[in-house]
C-alpha cells in the first residue's frame, strides 16, 4: 500500500487521502484520475478497513470495470470487491433485491435495443400498420423519448397493471399513443425493462419506499464515480441518494471528454458540484503521464478551438517522441494498406500487437480494417460491437446473395421472412418435413409447394420472384446491379429503409461498395465474391490476447495504448455528416480529443478522401488542420490545391452551422433594434428569411437569418 501511495503525486495523494465528504477531481485526460480513485479504493479497504461491500464505484463501460477490478485485485488480492462496475450494473443489481416493491419478479429481463426493435416490429404488424410515413427507427426514438420525458411516466407505469394497460389501449384513439401503450403493455407483460428503465426504476425505488432507500443509504459508505462528464441528471440523482447519509461522495472528470450529451449528460452538473455541495473540495490534477509531448500538444491545440470550455494546464511528464504520423490517400485501400504496413513496422521495431489499437468513429469504417489484417494475417479482435461480417443486415445481405448461388437452408431460413412474408414457426416446420421425405432443400420444397393452401395468404410469390428473376441475368450484371437487384425485389431494401437505423444503412452502403469495387475486377463474380465474404466471415473467435484491438472510439474512454491509429479522418465521416449546430460540432472535436489521447508513445492519422463515396466529401478531416498542421509529420505533403478547397469547404460549413445554431423557430419571440419586439410567423427557408410579426407593426416583415436580433 505504501508503495502504491509513494507513486502518487501530492496532488493524487490528497485525492486519495481526502476519503470523508464531497471531493472533486477536475483533470484533462492522462493526469492519473482513474488512477487515483483506484489508489483511492485500496486506500478506503486497506488502511482504513471499509468493507468493499460498503463501496460503490462507478465506471463507464463493463470493460473499464474489468480493468479496474484486474488493478485492485494485483493490489488488495483475491478480495470481494463489492460494487464496481457500470451504473447500469449497478442497478441492475439493486433491482434484483428491490425490485419485488414494484411486483416485478426478481428475475425480470432486460431489454436490449434489438428486443425493442423487434417487439414494435410486432406491435406494428398486430396494428396492421405498414410504415410507410412513418419509420420504425423514429417510431423507436419517439417511444423511448415519451418514456424519458413524459412526466410521471415512471410513476404511473409502474402502477398501472398490464389489464389496465390493456383496457387503455382499447380506449385510446390516437394511434401514436397506442403504439407506446401496446410497448409498455409487452414490456409490462415480459417484465421486461429497457436500459433507461433500469435507472427509472432504480430512482423510483429510492424515492418512494424509504426502507429501501434507508437500507442503501446505509449500506453504501462511498460512492465514487469515474468519467463523470457523462453522468446524466438521474444517474447523478442515484449517486446523490445513495450518498445521502454518509456524505461521502467522489467524483472525477474531464469537461473536454464530454461525449454522450446527447443522451442527456451535463457537464454542467459535474462544473456546478461545488454549488450544490458548497463544503465540496476540488482538486486539480496538471500532469499528464499518458502521453508524450508531441501527442499532448497536438491534442491541446485540437481542443482549444472548443468555444465552450474551461482552459486547462496540461504538462506531458514522458520524454519527448515523434509527432504524430498523418497519411493523406486517395483510396480506402491504401489507406488500410497504410495501416497494415505501419502495424507490421512497429512489429519489427519490438511491438507486441496488443499495444496496438485502431479507433473509429462508426462502425462500419472497421470492415476494410478487418479485411487487410486478414489478408496479412495479422490476429486483431473487435472490442466494440460485432466485427462487420458478423452484423445481423450484412448476414441478411450475404443470406440474399447466395439464394442466387448454392440456395442453401441457412441461407434461405434467414431470408425468407426478413422481411416478413407472413411465413411462421409451421411453414417452415412443415418445409423441412416435406424437404426431408424428398431429400431436397427447403428452396427446392418450397417450389415444389407454392401452390398449396399452406400458403396462402402468404407473401412467397414475391420471394420466388426476386430470387428467380435476378438469378437469370447473373450472367450480364455487375455484381453491384445484381445485389441492389435481388435486395428490391425481395423488399429487403424498403425493409431496411424504414428501419432508418443508420448504423445499419451506413453497413449496407459500405458492402455495396466493398461489391461495385469487386465489380471492377475482370477475375471476380458473384461465387468468388462469396467466397471472400465467407472467409472473412468465418474466423475462429477464440480470445486471442495478442493481437490488434479494433474499438470505436466512444468504447474507448478512459483506455490506454502504447500505438493509436485513427482511420477515416476525412469531412462527413469524422466530423460526422450529420452534425447540425456548432454545438454538436464540438462534441464530435471532443470526440477526436476523447481519441488522439489514447494513445501513449505515437499517433497514426489516416483518411482517404471519403473513400470514393459520391456522397461524401472528399476534404481531409477539419480535426487535422485544428491539430495544427505543425504538430503533424506528413507521410506526404496535402496537394496544394486539395488544401486550399478543404479549408474552403471547412469555412462554409462552419458558417452553416452557425446559422444553424442561431436559427429561430416558429413562434420564438424576438427583438430587433428598428422594428421592436415580435414572433416569428413562419419560416421561409427558400430565401433563407423569417416572416415576422411585430407588435407595433400592422404587416408582417421579411427579415433575412443572418439578420440581427435579441432571442427574448
Ligand atoms: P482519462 O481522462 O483518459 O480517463 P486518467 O486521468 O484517468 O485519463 P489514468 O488512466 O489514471 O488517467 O492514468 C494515465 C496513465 O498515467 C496510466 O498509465 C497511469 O498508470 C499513469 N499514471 C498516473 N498517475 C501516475 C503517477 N503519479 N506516476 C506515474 N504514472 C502515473
Ligand atoms: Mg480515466
Amino acid at each position: 500500500m505504501n508503495d502504491l501511495l509513494s507513486k502518487l503525486n501530492p496532488e493524487q495523494l490528497s485525492a486519495v487521502q481526502t476519503t470523508e465528504g464531497y471531493v472533486r477531481v477536475m483533470a484533462g485526460a492522462g493526469t492519473g484520475k482513474t488512477k487515483a480513485l483506484t489508489a483511492r479504493y485500496c486506500y478506503l479497504v486497506s488502511e482504513l478497513g471499509i468493507s468493499p461491500a460498503n463501496i460503490l464505484t462507478v465506471t463507464f463501460t463493463n470493460r473499464a470495470a474489468n480493468e479496474m477490478k484486474a488493478r485492485m485485485r494485483s493490489i488488495l488480492g483475491d478480495a470481494d470487491l463489492g460494487f464496481i462496475s457500470t451504473i447500469h450494473a449497478f442497478c441492475t443489481r439493486f433491482l434484483k433485491e428491490e425490485i419485488h416493491h414494484l411486483g416485478y419478479p426478481k428475475n425480470f429481463i432486460i431489454l436490449d435495443t434489438e428486443d425493442e426493435r423487434e417487439m414494435l416490429q410486432r406491435i406494428f404488424a398486430d396494428m396492421k400498420i405498414t410504415l410507410r410515413d412513418t419509420t420504425m427507427q423514429r417510431t423507436i426514438d419517439q417511444v423511448l423519448e415519451a418514456k424519458k420525458f413524459t412526466p410521471g411516466y415512471i410513476s404511473g407505469f409502474i402502477q398501472i397493471s398490464a389489464e389496465e394497460l390493456q383496457q387503455c389501449i382499447e380506449k385510446e384513439k390516437d394511434k401514436n399513443n397506442e403504439i407506446f401503450l401496446r410497448y409498455l403493455y409487452e414490456q409490462k407483460k415480459n417484465y421486461g425493462l429497457d436500459f433507461n428503465d433500469l435507472i427509472n426504476f432504480t430512482l423510483y425505488i429510492l424515492e418512494n419506499f424509504p426502507d429501501a432507500r434507508e437500507k442503501w443509504e446505509k449500506r453504501i459508505e462511498y460512492v465514487m464515480v469515474d468519467e463523470f462528464q457523462d453522468v446524466s441528471e438521474k444517474q447523478y440523482k442515484i449517486a446523490r441518494i445513495l450518498s445521502g447519509k454518509h456524505k461521502n461522495l467522489f467524483i472525477v472528470g474531464d469537461s473536454d471528454q464530454t461525449i454522450y450529451s446527447w443522451r442527456g449528460s451535463h457537464v454542467r452538473l459535474f462544473l456546478d458540484f461545488d454549488k450544490k455541495y458548497p463544503s465540496a473540495k476540488t482538486i486539480v490534477l496538471t500532469e499528464n503521464y499518458r502521453s508524450t509531448p508531441q501527442i499532448l500538444r497536438m491534442s491541446n491545440e485540437l481542443i482549444s478551438h472548443n468555444v465552450l470550455r474551461f482552459p486547462k494546464e496540461l504538462n506531458a511528464v514522458r520524454p519527448n517522441g515523434a509527432k504524430p504520423l498523418y497519411f493523406h490517400s486517395k483510396s480506402p485501400k491504401d489507406e488500410t494498406e497504410w495501416i497494415a504496413d505501419s502495424i507490421q513496422t512497429l512489429v519489427k521495431q519490438g511491438a507486441v500487437l496488443s499495444d496496438i489499437a485502431v479507433l473509429y468513429r462508426s462502425h462500419f469504417l472497421s470492415r476494410g480494417v478487418e479485411e487487410i489484417l486478414i489478408q496479412r494475417k495479422i490476429p486483431y479482435r473487435v472490442l466494440s460491437g460485432v466485427s462487420f461480417y458478423e452484423r445481423r443486415e450484412i448476414k441478411d445481405v450475404v443470406a440474399y446473395l447466395r439464394m442466387l448461388t448454392t440456395q442453401d437452408d441457412i441461407a434461405f431460413l434467414r431470408t425468407i421472412n426478413v422481411p416478413s412474408r407472413k411465413i411462421g414457426k409451421k411453414k417452415i416446420q412443415f418445409l423441412k418435413e416435406y424437404a426431408n421425405a424428398n431429400r431436397i432443400s427447403l428452396w427446392n420444397a418450397l417450389l415444389e409447394n407454392q401452390d398449396s393452401a399452406v400458403f396462402k395468404g402468404t407473401n412467397i410469390q414475391n420471394y420466388i420472384h426476386a430470387i428467380n428473376t435476378t438469378k437469370k441475368s447473373i450472367a450480364d450484371k455487375k455484381l453491384d446491379d445484381i445485389l441492389d437487384e435481388v435486395l428490391d425485389l425481395s423488399g429487403y431494401t424498403e425493409f431496411i429503409r424504414m428501419d432508418a437505423d443508420q448504423d445499419r444503412l451506413d453497413n449496407i452502403a459500405e458492402f455495396k461498395q466493398n461489391a461495385e469495387l469487386a465489380a471492377k475486377d475482370p477475375d471476380e463474380n458473384l461465387e468468388t465474391f462469396l467466397s471472400r465474404v465467407a472467409l472473412y466471415g468465418n474466423l475462429d473467435k477464440e480470445e486471442r490476447k495478442n493481437a490488434v484491438k479494433l474499438l470505436s472510439i466512444h468504447a474507448a474512454k478512459g483506455l490506454e495504448f502504447r500505438f493509436v491509429f485513427v482511420t477515416g479522418l476525412e469531412e462527413g465521416v469524422f466530423p460526422s455528416a450529420q452534425i447540425e449546430t456548432a454545438e454538436e460540432m464540438e462534441e464530435e472535436r471532443r470526440i477526436a480529443y476523447v481519441a488522439f489521447t489514447r494513445a501513449k508513445e505515437r499517433l497514426f492519422l489516416s483518411e482517404n478522401e471519403g473513400g470514393g463515396s459520391a456522397n461524401l466529401s472528399k476534404f481531409p478531416s477539419r480535426f487535422i488542420f485544428d491539430a495544427g498542421e505543425h504538430n503533424l509529420e506528413f507521410v506526404r505533403p496535402l496537394p496544394d490545391d486539395l488544401k486550399k478547397k478543404a479549408l474552403q469547404h471547412i469555412q462554409q460549413d462552419t458558417e452553416r452551422l452557425e446559422l444553424l445554431q442561431n436559427l429561430l423557430f416558429v413562434g420564438d419571440r424576438i427583438r430587433h433594434a428598428v422594428f421592436g419586439e415580435g414572433t416569428i410567423l413562419e419560416i421561409d427557408a427558400k430565401n433563407s428569411s423569417y416572416v415576422i410579426q411585430f407588435d407595433k407593426l400592422e404587416t408582417t416583415r421579411n427579415l433575412q437569418f443572418t439578420a440581427k436580433f435579441e432571442r427574448l
